[in-house]
């Protein structure tokens, strides 16, 4: 054959979805209930019994880091924590020590908007029965709230509480993590080409094929298929918050389930932001923070953090992006 028609058969293949190994396709598969949210798996496989084993060990590893991290189930590692570390250092595993680490350094760089002992006073709320705290339980639970009272040795991989009434609650960071240890499962089995969200937090390995994955972010007054964007992301994590998520009325005050750590208070500055980075454990960590330090002060950090672009959602509706994707301001045409 000459290489003229070689080329055209391979077009024509390419053409009518031949080209390449023999049933590759991509796999998709959500799954609800896992950290009380729903797991999104897309990957381009060539092999559908390897795909499939593939999400199964994904989410048999969410499933581990919901039974480990939940503060909905006694039994887990930070209920055990909750349960005891006022009392002295309490030897934790390692997965649980790092990601302790990590949301400390979130907590520092996000001027304790971030801070996952918010729970001392978190735990008073219940979304679902509209059970909020009065004025008087916030008052006596909130000294119990400050990242600081973390006591974390690494030498003996121990966490302890420096006082009474102190509570973790690993919610604003734990799905994230849960898409990267997602993401790393896949990987070791060769993939290249995967989409993982769990809730609101969602992360990217490759491209579709020349084209970027479009992440559409919604709309936070409108219902779930209105969006305000689509960002077109590769090799990328996004993760949004908003106060539309968990959240009941009363009295003309919307209850949400972002805690300002220094009121007690639903955190309200904003209705929501979403924040694009290389890894879903550091999105998530810092989705939060636009809610508790208003949309100014959150865009200062998060346009002084190099691998993080933001777009926030402001109380008036209009939306502001971070310096590496801001529109292009509009220039009258030069003559
Ligand atoms: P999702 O749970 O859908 O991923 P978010 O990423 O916005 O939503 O996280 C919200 C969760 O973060 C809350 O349900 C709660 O568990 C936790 N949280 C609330 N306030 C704070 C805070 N100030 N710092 C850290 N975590 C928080
Ligand atoms: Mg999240």
């Amino acid at each position: 054959m000459k290489i003229q028609t070689l080329k055209c058969v391979a077009y024509l293949a390419a053409l009518l979805g031949l080209a390449g190994p023999a049933h590759a396709e991509w796999v998709r598969r959500v799954t609800d209930g896992i950290m009380g949210t729903r797991i999104t798996v897309e990957l381009w496989s060539e092999d559908q019994q390897k795909a499939d084993g593939a999400i199964d060990a994904l989410l048999e590893e969410m499933r581990h880091i919901d039974d480990s991290m939940s503060t909905y189930k006694p039994s887990s590692e930070v209920s055990q924590v909750n349960a005891k570390a006022a009392d002295g250092p309490m030897r934790i595993s390692k997965e649980l020590f790092d990601l302790l680490v990590t949301a400390k350094e979130y907590s520092v760089i996000t001027d304790g908007a971030f801070d996952i002992t918010y729970a001392s006073v978190g735990y008073l709320y219940d979304f679902r029965q509209h059970v909020h705290p009065d004025e008087k339980q916030i008052d006596k639970a909130l000294p119990a709230v400050n990242f600081r009272h973390v006591l974390l040795n690494p030498k003996n991989q121990t966490v302890q509480f420096s006082q009474k009434g102190v509570r973790i609650d690993l919610g604003g960071i734990a799905k994230g993590y849960s898409v990267d240890r997602g993401i790393d499962v896949l990987k070791a089995r060769g993939f290249t080409r995967a989409y993982v969200s769990a809730g609101g937090d969602s992360r990217i390995i490759g491209d579709r094929f020349g084209k970027p994955w479009m992440v559409g972010i919604r709309d936070p007054r409108k219902g779930e298929g209105e969006v305000i964007t689509r960002i077109p992301l590769v090799d990328a994590a996004i993760s949004t918050s908003g106060d539309y998520e968990r959240f009941f009325e009363e009295d003309g005050v919307r209850y949400h389930h972002i805690i300002d750590p220094h009121t007690g208070h639903s955190a309200s500055k904003v209705r929501s932001a979403t924040i694009i980075g290389p890894y879903a454990t550091r999105t998530d960590g810092l989705s939060k923070t636009a809610f508790v330090l208003g949309p100014e002060k959150a865009m200062e950090i998060y346009n002084r953090i190099d691998d993080i672009d933001a777009i926030i959602v402001k109380l008036d509706g209009t939306v502001i992006y971070s310096k590496g994707i801001e529109p292009a301001p509009r220039h009258a045409p030069s003559k």
